[in-house]
């Protein structure tokens, strides 16, 4: 490809709509562009790249043995009453409707479509198991579209589901696309880590999320510097005794005066007293009916835990109407003791004393509070983040340390959730109607292609892996009037593309450091250099993008030599 007739604008400057160095990029180097909130085109370069991600998903998974298929993106509402998740997903879906008055939705995943498919084909445990994928283009109406790719309205992802028998078969099922994931990411050229995740929306028995480790990931994980724990912190359990050492306060609890003072922060500086010494009590609507959840002072709740915890369906923080109501205080007083609604209390708060909660009194606080002597009846559960420096929850003396990460896929044990919402059932050997036991695996396409570009870059721009860049060698010619530099430029491009390597020429007019930093910026793994000086010792120059690295070789050599590099780095 030559660049003189190529589409490729890069930009000196990146636009201020990027926010991260993976997004200023996308748009810097020429691959893609915005065309409203979270929709994107890409151009030729963007596609290129895009293409060889896909195309290193398909291989692996044909190789795991996954078939594919395409299904469509217009989906039957219908379909999705069925299994209750048009009002689980309903924010995120786009609604539309056809000229028969049929509603329809544009699928943000196909658990629903494929079940339904399996269903009608499949009925006999001889045509079990089977995993089918596609690569396809999914909609949500996400609140907050951003970072380019990284989270749009309109991408693409690959997504696959497997059937099984029995629950061996599909734990056999999930293990292939997990370790199809690992190499996927590793042929991509980026360093994931599997975390144990929470099963959303999604619903099913437990799930791994596959995070490529980056400053700018939306996502929170913890993992153990001892064993191989690793959680996303939404999911990330706590020790079950965490050590902690309680103050020797045998006083009894008191009531004081906390004039104005409603926050944890405006607590304890009053009473100046460390945030951990505090239990914030929070009131929550768990299917309606109020309940009370308690956490030290300086950690957060998680939400999903107390619903797991809770067995609640619906869990809303309470309105200030019936916190007062619950709690016979204005808002900011709250506090376990004479409470007369069920109190969840953290794990860290058990055997705690010397705390000091809200009184259920305007403007005043206990102190001196000794759980159990104070408190009545109470449940205790893990409700906290886990964060950095907490034990490890699974080796004994191990401590967690926090990173972020960029979820790219995520592989789920679903278990008969959507089988027996749509009737997909079998015969078994013995003639025994069973329902099919599902996983479902996704991989953001638009999403990794983008990760991959997060975590091979420079200050300079993008250093593509040799498995995904747009194109693996560009030829600059540096002066376009200097014959022999232009006759050797064009015979190398001709020879490289007869051996495969797909090049792009820098054939345009322009001067060199702008080439040179186009070089760097569109990120190619190898440029080789056409200039006057190094041709008239008889050599061109070939830059490794990736190391720096130059070597100088005879053109005739460069190519032979180049075909050794990439082929040896496809194969690395
Ligand atoms: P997230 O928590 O980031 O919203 P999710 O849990 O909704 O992701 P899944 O439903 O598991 O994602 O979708 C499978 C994969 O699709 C994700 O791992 C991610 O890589 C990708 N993905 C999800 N939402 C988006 C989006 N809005 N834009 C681009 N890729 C996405
Ligand atoms: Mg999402």
């Amino acid at each position: 490809m030559r660049w003189s007739r190529q589409l490729l604008p890069t930009l000196r400057e990146a636009p201020l709509e990027a926010e991260i160095p993976s997004h200023q990029l996308l748009l810097r180097a020429g691959l893609a562009r915005r065309l409203g909130a979270g929709l994107y085109t890409f151009l030729p370069a963007g596609l290129r790249a895009l293409r060889k991600v896909e195309q290193i998903i398909r291989e692996e998974m044909d190789r795991a043995g996954a078939l594919e298929v395409l299904m469509p993106a217009l989906q039957p509402t219908d379909l999705w009453a069925r299994t209750g998740r048009l009002e689980t997903l309903r924010d995120v879906m786009f609604h539309v409707r056809d000229r028969q008055e049929r509603d329809l939705v544009l699928g943000p995943t196909h658990e629903e479509v494929i079940t339904d498919l399996v269903a009608r084909e499949i009925n006999s445990w001889r045509q079990l198991p089977r995993t089918f994928y596609q690569i396809q283009t999914k909609f949500r109406d996400e609140i907050r579209p951003r970072f380019g790719l990284m989270r749009a309205k309109e991408f693409i992802m690959k997504d696959a589901y497997s059937f099984d028998a029995d629950e061996a078969g599909a734990d056999a099922s999930y293990r292939a696309m997990y370790s199809a994931y690992e190499r996927i990411f590793q042929r991509c050229g980026v360093r994931t880590k599997a975390v144990e995740a929470d099963t959303g929306a999604m619903g099913g028995k437990s799930s791994h999320e596959f995070m490529v480790l980056a400053e700018s990931g939306e996502d929170g994980l913890v993992e153990c510097e001892r064993c191989a724990y690793a959680a996303n912190r939404e999911r990330a359990e706590s020790a079950t005794a965490p050590r902690i050492e309680w103050p020797e306060d045998r006083a009894p609890a008191e009531i004081v005066a906390t004039p104005g003072a409603r926050t944890i922060e405006q607590v304890s500086q009053y009473l100046d007293v460390a945030p951990s010494r505090l239990v914030k009590t929070l009131i929550y609507l768990a299917d309606s009916r109020p309940i009370a959840a308690l956490v030290p002072g300086d950690r957060e709740l998680n939400e999903i835990k107390l619903r797991r915890a809770t067995g609640a369906e619906a869990l809303t923080l309470a309105d200030d109407a019936t916190i007062e109501r619950v709690t016979g205080a204005p808002v900011g007083f709250a506090g376990p003791i004479g409470l007369n609604v069920p109190i969840w209390a953290d794990l860290w708060l058990r055997g705690g004393r010397g705390l000091i909660a809200g009184a259920n009194r305007a403007d005043a606080h206990v102190v001196h509070v000794d759980f159990e002597r104070d408190v009545g009846e109470l449940a205790f559960a893990d409700l906290a983040f886990a964060r950095g420096g907490d034990p490890c929850p699974r080796c004994s003396d191990g401590v967690l340390r926090e990173q972020r990460g960029i979820e790219v896929g995520h592989v789920f044990r679903l278990g008969t959730k959507y089988s027996r919402a749509l009737g997909a059932e079998f015969l078994d050997e013995s003639g025994v109607r069973k329902p099919v036991i599902m996983g479902c695996y996704g991989i953001g396409v638009t999403r990794t292609l983008q990760a991959v570009i997060e975590q091979n870059r420079d200050e300079q721009g993008i250093r593509w892996p040799i498995s995904v860049a747009p194109w693996s060698v560009e030829v600059v010619v540096v002066n376009l009037q200097n014959a022999a530099c232009v006759e050797t430029g064009e015979r190398l491009y001709a020879e490289l593309g007869a051996a495969g390597l797909d090049p792009l020429l820098d054939d345009r007019d322009a001067r060199p450091g702008v080439k040179f930093n186009d070089a760097d910026l569109l990120g190619l793994p190898f440029r080789v250099t056409v200039g006057e000086r190094s041709l008239a010792r008889g050599v061109v120059e070939i830059r490794r993008r990736a190391g720096g690295d130059v070597v100088e070789l005879p053109p005739a050599e460069a190519v032979t030599w180049l075909v050794g590099q990439v082929r040896k780095g496809l194969e690395g």
